[in-house]
């Protein structure tokens, strides 16, 4: 692309140039013209001088003398031909202007009659009466014309060259003051585009014109901008450091957000705790009385066969089988109330114990049972529960504790809700890239109005002691971290349909949706 300075160097010259030229042309075609014209009327006076020369001759019918005076004109190169004519129009006298051939009557007896080349020049020859004596007609060749012409030319031409040079000069002269500024403003401008605010110090100010207005208003942009940008800089800092505070009082109060809220779990789950011991030690009792009422039966026994080794009347075989068969159901129930135990300890440290907030994998079933054994002695022989589970469910990632816990809250809720005799109906499927678990109980339900309350904090329709109002709430934020969701799918006086929902993963990204899928009865999503 070119510059503002070839550009600027390009118009010069070429408006200088053509200005010249069209100046000279003029000026070479007005001398042209007014050459021309004098030159004419020289030659007329001249053909006139002649013909009055000549009158006399014709008037006496001499043409020697009129060829005599025509001939006193050979000193004028450029007329090559003159030729006197009588009033008749008969050739009287004539002159060529050929060397050597003085006087010769008609060298050029054929004159072109109106070569461009030649100029004619026709007079009258009038006599003192004022009659016509003939007339004169002179040929001229425009020698000095022509010769002037060239003379024009070569003018034109160094003139030409002349407004050339001239234009250069202006043009360097105008690179000088105009471009050459214009450049290094650029260049400053570039530059300090590029953050290099020292630029504007490179830039001459002492011109009082405008390129100087404009590096004087560059060096002030400059200075203005050098003022902002540190300002900039420094509320830059300030913001970091404000962000950086407010980021690390954020960090504290979600820390301290988080251990309330483990804490706050913790003791709910404390509080379903407390209120299981009393089943949980019951069915402990159970179990311990199991085996103090074998152990007796047993010591009897093993007495009696001890009694045999010294016995005068021992048993008979049958006796005997029938001992030892005893000892076997004996002991056999005592291992089976110490299975129990263990398994109700087992359940109920897991249940109690906090996770730590490790994910694991969780197999949902499995965590179901454990719950429903915990809740064993709530529920003997007044709820019924039916599992309808189904097999092969994927492991789903998450704090086993806390999904316990919800578990737990929701069955103890339907068992608090059937009065009398009931049943709780779970049901487990996946849909999509979920698993989900269905609650139905046949209790009471819950009542339209308070259904969008029931899983506000402490919000509880229980009696004192028996409800805090936190299990739904806990268990709305337990499923909701885990990316899942928990809703009431339906709830009449017949009773009350739970839902969660628990996304499944793998190494923390979600499952591709599964190929079948096994339905529920009433399906349904969130609210
Ligand atoms: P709490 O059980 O301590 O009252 P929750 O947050 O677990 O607290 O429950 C809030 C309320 O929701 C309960 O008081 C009860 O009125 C209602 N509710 C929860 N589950 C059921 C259910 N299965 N049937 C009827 N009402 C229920």
């Amino acid at each position: 692309m070119a510059t503002i300075r070839t550009k600027l160097t390009l118009l010069i010259m070429a408006a200088s140039s053509m200005s010249v030229l069209c100046a000279c042309l003029l000026f070479y075609y007005l001398i042209g013209l007014h050459l021309q014209r004098a030159y004419r009327k020289d030659l007329e006076s001249l053909a006139d001088i002649l013909g009055h020369n000549c009158a006399a001759s014709l008037a006496f019918d001499v043409p020697e003398d009129a060829s005599t005076v025509l001939a006193s004109l050979d000193s004028r190169e450029s007329v090559f031909a003159i030729r006197l004519y009588d009033k008749d129009g008969n050739l009287f006298a004539s002159y060529d202007n050929v060397p050597g051939l003085k006087n010769h009557q008609s060298f050029f007896p054929e004159i072109i009659p109106d070569d461009p080349r030649h100029l004619k020049i026709e007079r009258p020859i009038t006599l003192k009466d004022g009659s016509t004596a003939g007339k004169i007609v002179l040929y001229d060749n425009f020698q000095e014309i022509a010769a002037s012409k060239k003379k024009g030319i070569l003018i034109l031409i160094a003139t030409g060259a002349a407004s050339l040079a001239a234009a250069l000069l202006l043009a360097s002269f105008l690179q000088a003051v105009i471009s050459r500024p214009l450049g290094l403003l650029t260049e400053a401008v570039q530059q300090l585009a590029a953050g290099d605010f020292s630029a504007r110090h490179r830039i001459p100010t002492r011109r009082t014109d405008e390129i100087g207005l404009l590096s004087t208003a560059f060096v002030d942009m400059g200075n203005k901008l050098e003022d902002s940008y540190s300002q900039l800089a420094v509320s830059n800092q300030n913001l970091e450091k404000r962000v950086a505070a407010r980021t690390e009082a954020l960090q504290r109060a979600m820390h301290d957000l988080t251990r309330s809220q483990t804490q706050l779990i913790q003791s709910e789950k404390m509080v379903a705790i407390g209120h299981l011991v009393a089943g949980v030690a019951h069915e402990i009792n159970n179990n311990i009385n199991f085996i103090a009422c074998a152990i007796p039966s047993l010591m009897r026994l093993n007495q009696r066969l001890n009694d045999q080794l010294t016995s005068q009347a021992p048993l008979n075989r049958d006796q005997l089988g029938k001992t030892t068969q005893r000892i076997d159901d004996l002991l056999h129930n005592a291992e089976e109330g110490v299975r129990r135990t263990i398994k109700i300890v087992q359940d109920l440290n897991a249940f109690a114990r906090p996770s730590r907030g490790e994910f694991s994998e969780l197999d949902i079933h499995q965590e179901l049972e454990m719950v429903l054994t915990l809740l064993r002695y709530e529920l003997k022989g007044r709820v019924e529960v039916h599992c309808d589970f189904t097999p092969g469910l994927p492991p789903v990632l998450c704090l086993r504790d806390q999904i316990s816990q919800v578990f737990m809250n929701i069955l103890r809720n339907a068992s608090q809700a059937i009065a009398d005799q009931g049943h709780i109906r779970i049901q487990t499927w996946r849909q999509d890239d979920t698993v989900r678990v269905r609650f139905q109980d046949s209790g009471g339900g819950i009542p339209p109005e308070i259904q969008p309350m029931i899983f506000d904090p402490f919000f509880t329709t229980k009696d004192v002691g028996k409800g805090t109002g936190l299990g739904l709430s806990i268990s709305y934020g337990i499923v909701k971290n885990h990316g899942g969701d928990i809703w009431v799918e339906s709830s009449t006086p017949q009773g009350t349909s739970f839902v969660v929902s628990l996304p499944l993963r793998q190494n923390g990204q979600f499952l591709p949706p599964a190929i079948s899928v096994t339905a529920p009865e009433e399906g349904g999503q969130p609210a």
